[in-house]
């Protein structure tokens, strides 16, 4: 059989402006440092190299945490890596759900042989802790879980009496932050969660494929105290905390560029100071609902529980989802995400996440979607661009 290598051309995916559920758009320092020579996963530079990450880590997530470290793996990892370590067959486990991600978690749970105790809410609005303390009566969960922004949503879910919750009912408190970590506050010591994770290519700015996790002393003591081994042997932390701790044992081959570039981000982070880039994240949501409301459309998620990073716009009438969004994609580079589950055809969720919460985006995507939609005889006003910029 012949083989040209010929029919195969350079890799050209040409720009794009990422204002989708994730990935968002990555600064070019953060791939220039991908590309720096890839060296051993012993070498005392990389060790270094590790032990920075594990620093930026801690500040981004505001931790003294020994174990915070980047999982090799997307953000679905890191959910897997704090369920299967803290969890065993058998442990009562809450998992709050109003979203796709809640819905991952109880999935996840169900695989562990974990005794699942579900609380649902309806997809858009937030979890009720109400509801919560009612399913922990009498009950012995060993963990807690919610999702801090639903990314399947756009909702915003307070943290602060699911918390209580936990600590009162003896759970360790497990929290989602995969879209919330680098684009609003999160607090791990401050609030007292025990397990995060998150994912690099959301408000970090980085690409995918690594996974921030953060346990605490009471997280490690329950591994620690495990009566059957940790089920994966990819995520097992007792070992993969040996690798990035002092033993400096090797457990896998770690994603070495990877972590080059998600130093990179997060040293980006760190510069731009944490207080600036929540306001910014904030600055930019707010003008975009701004230009949405004043086009005509509105917003899926109550004002007051809307995340600054992720906004899910509701479909207007006569438009036509699937020709909007190619639109937004061939004619103008953009990439937004459609809805999921109940919600498909019905939102468009766009993502002003990290390096991509930027006002040129917004006023980019405003003029854009109303360029699209008068294409398509829906009746917008043609005034976001100003309500927009009166925000600013
Ligand atoms: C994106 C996302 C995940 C999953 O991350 P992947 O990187 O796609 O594996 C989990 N939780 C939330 C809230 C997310 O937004």
């Amino acid at each position: 059989m012949s083989f040209d290598a010929n029919n195969f051309r350079d890799v050209d995916p040409g720009e794009r402006v990422l204002m989708g559920p994730g990935p968002s758009d990555v600064p070019v320092r953060v791939l220039r440092a991908m590309s720096a020579p890839c060296i051993g996963h012993l070498d005392p530079v990389f060790l270094s190299i590790m032990d920075e990450t594990q620093r930026l880590l801690r500040f981004l997530f505001q931790t003294e945490n020994a174990l915070t470290i980047p999982v090799s793996g997307t953000g679905s990892a890191g959910m897997e890596t704090c369920f299967v370590n803290l969890v065993e067959p058998g442990d009562e486990v809450v998992v709050c759900v109003n979203g796709v991600f809640g819905t991952r978690m109880s999935d996840i749970v169900n695989r562990l042989g974990g005794k699942l105790i579900r609380v649902d809410a309806e997809w858009g609005k937030t979890i009720d802790p109400d509801a919560v303390r009612q399913a922990v009566k009498g009950k012995h969960p060993k963990v807690l879980a919610v999702v801090h922004a639903e990314t399947s949503t756009g909702v915003c879910q307070p943290l602060g009496d699911l918390c209580t919750i936990a600590k009162e009912s003896g759970a360790l408190f497990l929290v989602d932050m995969v879209t919330s970590l680098a684009g609003m506050e999160v607090g791990l010591d401050r609030m007292g969660i025990d397990a995060a994770y998150s994912g690099t290519q959301k408000c970090i700015s980085c690409p995918p494929g690594l996974s921030p996790i953060s346990f605490s002393a009471a997280a490690m003591e329950a591994l620690k105290n495990r009566k059957s081994p940790v089920a994966s042997w990819y995520l097992d932390m007792s070992m993969v905390s040996s690798y990035w701790g002092a033993d400096r044992k090797y457990h896998h081959t770690a994603p070495i560029n990877m972590i080059y570039a998600l130093r990179e981000a997060l040293r980006i982070i760190a510069e731009e100071g944490l207080e600036a880039r929540f306001a910014r994240h904030l600055l930019n949501h707010r003008a975009l609902v701004a230009g949405i409301e004043a086009m005509g459309l509105s917003m899926l998620v109550a004002e007051g529980e809307r995340l600054p990073m992720l906004n899910a716009i509701r479909i207007p009438e006569g438009a036509d989802d699937l020709k909007v969004r190619k639109a937004l994609l061939n004619d103008f580079g953009m990439e937004i995400g459609g809805g999921l589950g109940a919600l498909a055809g019905k939102i468009w969720r766009v993502g002003l996440m990290g390096h991509t919460s930027r006002r040129r985006n917004v006023f980019l995507f405003l003029s854009a979607l109303e360029t699209i939609l008068k294409a398509q005889a829906v009746d917008v006003r043609p005034v976001a661009l100003e309500a927009a910029s009166s925000i600013y």
